[in-house]
This record gives C-alpha cells, sequence and structure tokens, in this order.
C-alpha cells in the first residue's frame, strides 16, 4: 500500500494553510511588524493558520511597492508557493504567476528569488502529473541553486526533488538529495524544514522496504511535533507511522493510528485530510477482510477524491477493484483496474503499479483468462525486479549505513553539545551561589556595623540621659531627676510617700577652715552615708549645694523619722579623719509625709519648713512636720 503523495501533501497543507493550525499571531495588533520578520517567520515553516497567513499576505502587499524589487519578488514566491496542489485550477494559476515573473526582465538583479520561484513552478508540474518536466526543472534549479551559493535554495531544491525521486522509487537518488538537504537545514537552524525533510526521508526508508527505521524517525518527529505544538504535522506523522506499521503486517495497530487521524481531520474539517486517510484505512480493512467497513471509507473517499489528485486516486480505484474482486465481480474490477492502471503510469508509481498488475492477473484468473493472466503476471515480474534491483542495489545501501552513521554522529554530537551547555549553566550557577554568598556575607557585616553603631549610639544617649540626670559630684540624681521622681511618688495610690530634706550645717565656715576642695570631699562623703542607710527603693538625691533630699515610697512618718534620726547621728558620729585631720561635720533634718498635699511641691515646702525649724532650734537634729500646725523635734 502506498500514500506517496501524502507527506509532501500534508507538510504543503500546513504551508499553504488548507488545515487550521494552533498558532497564530495577532499581525495588525500593536505594533506594526517589519516586513522581513513577517517573511522571515512565513519562509521559517512553521505552521500558520489560513488566515493568519492570509492577513500577513495582505499586509505585505500593502507596504511593498513595485518598485522594492527585491521585497516585491520575494513575495511574489511566497504567492506562488501560496496554492492549493490538489486543486486543478490553482496549480494552473501558481505556474501562470510563476511565468510572468520569469519573464521579468528583473529577473537577474533578484536570482535567488527567481530560482525559488522556479523551483515553485516545477513543483506544480510535478503535482500536474507532468513529473519528467518536473524532474527536468528541478535539476536546473539545482544547478542554479550551487551557482547561486545559497544553501537555503540548495536545500530546498534537493529536499523537493528527493521527495519526488522517493515517490517514483529512485531511492539513492532519493536520498542522496534528502542527505544533502538534513545537512543543510540543521547547519542553517531551519528547525522546521528539517523536521519536514526527516519525515520525507523516514517516508524514504519505508519504501525501501525498511519500516522499522522509518517508525524510529516517525516517533522522533510525532514527539517533536507535539512538543512544537504543531498538531497538523504530528497528525501527518501518525499516518506515516500508520503506513509503516501497515507494512510491516501490524494492521490493527496500524488501523488504530489512521483512526485517530481520521477523527482529527474530520474534526479540523479538512475534507482532504479526512478522505485521503479514508484511501488508507479502505487498504488496511480489506486486508483485515472487514469488507463492509472497507467499503463505507471507500464511499467516503470516492466523494472527494477526484482524478486530478492521482496519487489517492490510483489507490483509491486499486481498493475498488480489490472489493469487486472480492465481492466476485470481475468485471467491475477490471474498469476500476484501467483507471488506476492510467492514473499509476501518469505519475510513474512503480510500486503501485506492480501491486494493481499483481491484482489485474488476479482478476483475469477469476475471469479464466489465463493468457490475460500470464500477461499481467509477466509485466508485474518484470518491474518487481526493478524495484527490487533498485532496493539492493549497494548504492542505496550504501547511502542508508551513511545517513544512519551520519545521524548517530550528529545526535552524539549534540549530545555533548547540550552536555557543554548543562555544565556551562551549572558553573554559572555555582558562580551566582558564590555571590549570593558574598552579598549575604557583605549585608550580614553592614548589619553588624550598623547595629554596633546603633547600639553605640544608644548607649552614648543613655550615658547622656544618666549623666543630665546625675550630680557630678557625688553621683547622686540631680535635682531634676529628685524632683521628677518625688512627683511620680506623690501620684502613687494609696497615698504613702515620705521625704527627708536635710542639709550640712555650718558649710560655709568648713569651706573657709579646710578649703573648697575639702568642702568637696565631705559632700561626696556625706552622699555615701546617707545612701549606704537607704533602702533599695528610696532615692537620695543632691538638690542644692549642701542641701540633700530623701524619697521614701511607702513609708510612715514615724518610720521616716526613725531613719532621718539615724542619718543625723551617724553623720555627727562618723569618722571623717581620712578627709582632714579632726575634722567631722553634722546635718539637720526635716521630714514630712504626704498628707492633705495638693502636690509634691505642698510636701516639700513642709519638709523645708522643718529643716528649717531644724536649724533655728539649734542645727543636728530632726524636725517632723506633722500637718499643717504641729511639728516634732527630736535633737540628736
Ligand atoms: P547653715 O547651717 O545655716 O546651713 O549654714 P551654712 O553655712 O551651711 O549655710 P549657707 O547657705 O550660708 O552656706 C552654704 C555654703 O555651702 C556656701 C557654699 O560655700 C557651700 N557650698 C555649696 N555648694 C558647695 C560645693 O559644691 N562645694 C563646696 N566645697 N562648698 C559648697
Ligand atoms: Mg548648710
Ligand atoms: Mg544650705
Amino acid at each position: 500500500m502506498n500514500k506517496r503523495w501524502l507527506n509532501r501533501v500534508y507538510f504543503l497543507l500546513m504551508n499553504i494553510g488548507l488545515c487550521s493550525a494552533l498558532f497564530s499571531s495577532p499581525l495588525l495588533a500593536a505594533d506594526q511588524p517589519s516586513v522581513d520578520a513577517i517573511f522571515a517567520e512565513i519562509e521559517s515553516g512553521v505552521a500558520i493558520t489560513p488566515a493568519d497567513l492570509t492577513q500577513k499576505i495582505e499586509y505585505l502587499k500593502q507596504q511593498i511597492s513595485a518598485d522594492d524589487t527585491s521585497h516585491y519578488f520575494r513575495l511574489q514566491s511566497v504567492l506562488c508557493w501560496n496554492h492549493d496542489p490538489t486543486d486543478e485550477k490553482q496549480r494552473a494559476k501558481a505556474i501562470e504567476l510563476a511565468n510572468t515573473h520569469l519573464a521579468s526582465d528583473k529577473i537577474n538583479q533578484v536570482s535567488e528569488i527567481m530560482t525559488d520561484i522556479k523551483l515553485c513552478r516545477a513543483w506544480f508540474y510535478q503535482h500536474q502529473g507532468r513529473v519528467e518536466l518536473a524532474l527536468e526543472e528541478y535539476n536546473q534549479v539545482v544547478g542554479d541553486a550551487y551557482q547561486l551559493e545559497s544553501p537555503k535554495l540548495i536545500a530546498d531544491a534537493r529536499s523537493v526533488r528527493g521527495a519526488m525521486y522517493s515517490f517514483q522509487g529512485n531511492f539513492a537518488q532519493a536520498l542522496e538529495d534528502f542527505i544533502t538537504a538534513q545537512h543543510l537545514y540543521d547547519s542553517l537552524e531551519l528547525e522546521y524544514w528539517s523536521l519536514y525533510n526527516l519525515a520525507e526521508l523516514a517516508t524514504s526508508y519505508r519504501r525501501f522496504g525498511d519500516p522499522l527505521t522509518a517508525i524510529k524517525y516517525y516517533q522522533q518527529l510525532e514527539e517533536k511535533f507535539i512538543e512544537l505544538g504543531d498538531i497538523n504535522s504530528a497528525t501527518g506523522i501518525l499516518s506515516d507511522m500508520a503506513i509503516a506499521l501497515e507494512e510491516l503486517g501490524e494492521y490493527e495497530q496500524a488501523l488504530e493510528k489512521y483512526q485517530r487521524a481520521h477523527k482529527y481531520w474530520t474534526e479540523q474539517g479538512s475534507i482532504l485530510g479526512s478522505s485521503t486517510i479514508a484511501v488508507n484505512m479502505t487498504g488496511t480493512l480489506l486486508k483485515l477482510n472487514r469488507i463492509d467497513e472497507a467499503k463505507t471509507y471507500l464511499a467516503e473517499a470516492s466523494q472527494s477524491i477526484k482524478q486530478d489528485q492521482e496519487a489517492f486516486y490510483s489507490f483509491m480505484k486499486l481498493f475498488e477493484a480489490q472489493v469487486h474482486l472480492m465481492q466476485g465481480v470481475p468485471a467491475q474490477a477490471l474498469i476500476a483496474i484501467d483507471d488506476a492502471k492510467a492514473a499509476f503510469s501518469r505519475v510513474k508509481n512503480t510500486r503501485g503499479m506492480a501491486q494493481l498488475l499483481l491484482l489485474e492477473s488476479q482478476t483475469f484468473s477469476t475471469q479464466q483468462d489465463w493468457k490475460q493472466a500470464f500477461s499481467s503476471l509477466e509485466q508485474y515480474l518484470v518491474l518487481h525486479n526493478e524495484l527490487d534491483a533498485k532496493l539492493q542495489s549497494n548504492r542505496t545501501t550504501e547511502m542508508r549505513t551513511r545517513f544512519n552513521t551520519k545521524r548517530i554522529e550528529t545526535e552524539n554530537e549534540r549530545l555533548v553539545e547540550r552536555q557543554r551547555i548543562k555544565e556551562h549553566e551549572l558553573e554559572i550557577m555555582r558562580q551566582n551561589k558564590l555571590l549570593q554568598y558574598a552579598v549575604l556575607i557583605l549585608a550580614f557585616i553592614i548589619i553588624l556595623n550598623i547595629s554596633f553603631f546603633a547600639f553605640k549610639q544608644a548607649q552614648k544617649s543613655k550615658l547622656l540621659e544618666v549623666l543630665a540626670m546625675t550630680d557630678h559630684l557625688t553621683q547622686l540624681p540631680n535635682r531634676r531627676h529628685t524632683y521628677a521622681t518625688g512627683e511620680k511618688q506623690f501620684l502613687v495610690k494609696p497615698p504613702s510617700l515620705a521625704i527627708i530634706l536635710f542639709d550640712a550645717d555650718n558649710f560655709k565656715s568648713v569651706n573657709d577652715n579646710y578649703g573648697h576642695d575639702i568642702g568637696d570631699k565631705a559632700l561626696i562623703e556625706l552622699a555615701r552615708i546617707s545612701k549606704a542607710q537607704m533602702r533599695k527603693s528610696d532615692l537620695v538625691g543632691r538638690v542644692g549645694g549642701e542641701e540633700f533630699l530623701i524619697i521614701l515610697p511607702e513609708t510612715t512618718l514615724e518610720q521616716a523619722t526613725e531613719i532621718a534620726e539615724r542619718l543625723v547621728n551617724s553623720t555627727a558620729k562618723s569618722d571623717l579623719s581620712d578627709i582632714a585631720a579632726n575634722f567631722g561635720m553634722t546635718i539637720s533634718a526635716g521630714v514630712a509625709v504626704q498628707e492633705n498635699d495638693k502636690s509634691f511641691s505642698d510636701l516639700l515646702q513642709r519638709a523645708d519648713k522643718a529643716l528649717y525649724q531644724a536649724k533655728s532650734e539649734g542645727r543636728n537634729r530632726t524636725v517632723s512636720n506633722t500637718g499643717s500646725t504641729e511639728t516634732e523635734t527630736r535633737q540628736a
């Protein structure tokens, strides 16, 4: 079974955009893309939806003027290829367009594009069934492409010519063309064209009688197309795989793949796609002896496949003949065989023809026309031997080996390259990691610095704060801080604050008799003595030159008076000979506890009053203020 044209048609269907593809690139939205970018996209071989392609072509037509020679003819080339090769009128139009431009006097200015237009014309000749003319032109184009030293053009021309050779059964030439094209497409990094060409190559393998290798490549291709999101191409490969499976005798598996492809094209609304698959399925079902189902698909195919689509038409007729023969109507079979024969001979399909001759011989046998049967068989044998010779030729074998080896080498190279890239990426990642660490460490150092600085600042301000609250001579809380503490304690509920205000007696004479330094030392000593006698919760502050205030929270008048007396006594009894020989000092104290005072200042005033009284009553004593009227004096 052979559907050789299928590949070419499928792949070109995508390019001419008869089938809808998944991609769409909004062209007229936002920024207007450059003319060259659009050409590059179209020429890359990427699948473009018909609507999208039409839009792009319209845009190019608007943008390009006739005197922009190179763009103008590049557009003409796109237009030429954008004809439907399965439609007779379209084919004629494509050839006419090519003829017009190839007659242009500008042909030498844009020789590369013109050669491409010539290739396009030859391709439509081939689809018209004018294969000899097509081959002649292909040969010219290949020669021109080499002269122009254009690798893309050489690859295109040889790929197209290879497909025709392969179809006709000229395997060695086909392989030679495909391998050259493959190499060029790969080195030009034209991914899509490389894949399409590889698909043709795989198909050639199948035709050479090596379906296993073909399936191996098909599987790679299917994966790749799915990866690229090109489902049309992936489905094209699916039917190729089915043909190869059929050749391996795996009819059920083949049928399953055909059914998937048939379903897909039907859903896509591609009549050509679904009906060509229907032709294939007819053949498979006949091999499985499922005649009724075969007839259904044959009917579907014959609705849309007409004589001008010879590649499919020829096989459709062959299967029709087979159905007639199986149903016992050999006369009908012979009519179909004649139709098929004409089609196979026009497209020079030796393999199809051989298959047909075998069927013809069987048909004549059924009719007991032994002479005719023998003649058909003889012709079959000639073709069979011819094909066999081609298959067995050393050249074909050599080419196949060469390609496979080359392919493995390239794969290996690619793996090595991929490995290298991976290692490079790893190295970059490693460097990035190092950099990351460096940044982290740096950030840590900066934070540490800032924290240290902030800590120092805090310490400094704390120190300043302490300094601001401390009397520098005695290191006691100063007047401001002492009053502030007193005011705060005054507000504590229930009111239970006591204070002792004391003052060094006749201190003026200390300074006068001993000097200011001794006076200072005496004040420091007084601070030490008073502080040593107080509780932790009490606060002794220096509120004047030789005047001190003690804040005593939660203290009764009795307790405070006792504390004051103890302080007055111990001061008077202190051995201060360290300061100066025979040095002594006394203090007077005024005590008050919180009663009906409106403010801390009221309380302080009462303590001051008591102190004044202590002074006036002879000093070295304690006076407690017991309210606004009474006072209690205790002499030390
Ligand atoms: P009274 O018993 O009435 O308090 O007599 P007094 O001499 O202590 O009282 P007055 O207020 O007349 O004198 C206080 C003296 O305290 C005056 C000043 O020389 C001395 N004085 C105040 N501050 C300091 C200080 O920081 N160092 C020294 N050495 N003397 C101080
Ligand atoms: Mg004094
Ligand atoms: Mg004083």
